[in-house]
């Protein structure tokens, strides 16, 4: 079986007439054949070369094939001749498997054609669903490490994009009433007290959807690779379409990257605010300072000091929390 990578189609006479070997009118018959070189579409024509009893071929043709003798000698046959052989001559069967690969090759450069920037590769492909496995796994560890309370609550605020976190603030004021007695007066009121950026990375719609669209890149470009002669028109558009997506595929990634980014400039302490009770925000600060950089470690100090940077803000006496 020829290996079809090392047959081509020339494309001049001077490109046939330049193989080491190639004699000009060369006359073969088809016990001298030996392998198939390639095949041309040309004009001028050439001289077909192929003997039969009543003698050389000579008929003049515009397509045809270079191939080599026994001898090592390279001549010319035209396609009519070719196509006379019996179908099982192994000239014959070379001819037919070159013709299927270039029209293969045919299809191949339809879908190139269409393609709106380069063909991906499978490589560049997998690095985009490996980039955006990353987020999916800094997405996880971060539900996971916090307490379930806070899971509930963040999730709650990436499907509703509702990034605020307010809180209820007791205010006290003390003042003397007209008999001069000392009275305190208390007031709730209602603030927001830290705003979330980047919640669209908690939710994850940005992230399937990206990642849906490797699986089915990674579909058309091995479909591309699948695509034979016989593959129809039809779905030749459909491969050319599906692989044109790769450039707004990046687009996708990087704006699911800047999602991350965005969201990891919170200060993440507020985190812990959003669950009610001291040991789940506790746990919550404890997960911060432990799986981010740059925060305080210890949960008890990063609790206190965040309360005591909101209450001195607000002047407040005490606060409720509530997302
Ligand atoms: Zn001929």
């Amino acid at each position: 079986m020829m290996d079809l990578k090392d047959v081509k189609n020339f494309e001049s006479y001077d490109e046939i007439a330049a193989l080491p070997g190639y004699v000009d009118d060369l006359p073969f018959e088809e016990s001298e054949y030996q392998s198939l070189l390639g095949g041309y579409r040309l004009s001028p024509k050439l001289k077909c070369c192929f003997r039969r009893k009543a003698g050389v071929c000579h008929t003049q043709h515009n397509v045809g094939f270079v191939i080599r003798l026994v001898d090592g000698s390279v001549t010319v046959v035209g396609n009519e001749c070719v196509r006379k052989l019996a179908s099982d001559e192994q000239l014959s069967l070379d001819a037919e498997a070159f013709k299927k690969e270039q029209r293969r090759k045919d299809q191949l450069e339809f879908v190139l054609g269409r393609i709106d920037g380069e063909l991906p590769e499978l490589d560049d492909i997998s690095a985009l669903g490996h980039r955006l496995s990353s987020c999916r796994a800094l997405r996880k560890s971060v539900f996971a490490g916090l307490p379930a309370i806070v899971s509930r609550r963040l999730e709650g605020m990436g499907r509703s994009l509702r990034s605020d976190l307010t809180a209820s603030f007791i205010v006290k004021r003390e003042y003397r009433d007209e008999n001069g007695e000392l009275q305190i007066e208390t007031e709730r009121q209602r603030s927001r007290i830290y705003q979330f950026v980047g919640i669209r990375f908690i939710n994850d719609a940005a992230l399937r959807s990206a990642s849906n669209h490797v699986s089915e890149l990674v579909g058309f470009r091995k479909a591309y690779d699948g695509i034979k002669k016989s593959t129809s028109g039809r779905r030749l558009t459909e491969i050319s379409k599906g692989l044109s997506r790769y450039k707004r595929l990046i687009s996708e990634v990087e704006q699911v990257e800047k999602y991350r980014d965005e969201f990891l400039t919170n200060d993440l302490r507020y985190l812990a605010l959003m669950a009610p009770d001291r040991d789940d925000q506790l746990e919550a600060c404890q997960f911060v300072g432990n799986f981010f950089d740059g925060y305080e470690r210890n949960p008890d100090k990063m609790l206190r000091e965040l309360t005591a940077e909101i209450m001195n803000a607000s002047g407040a006496h005490s606060m409720d929390v509530a997302v």
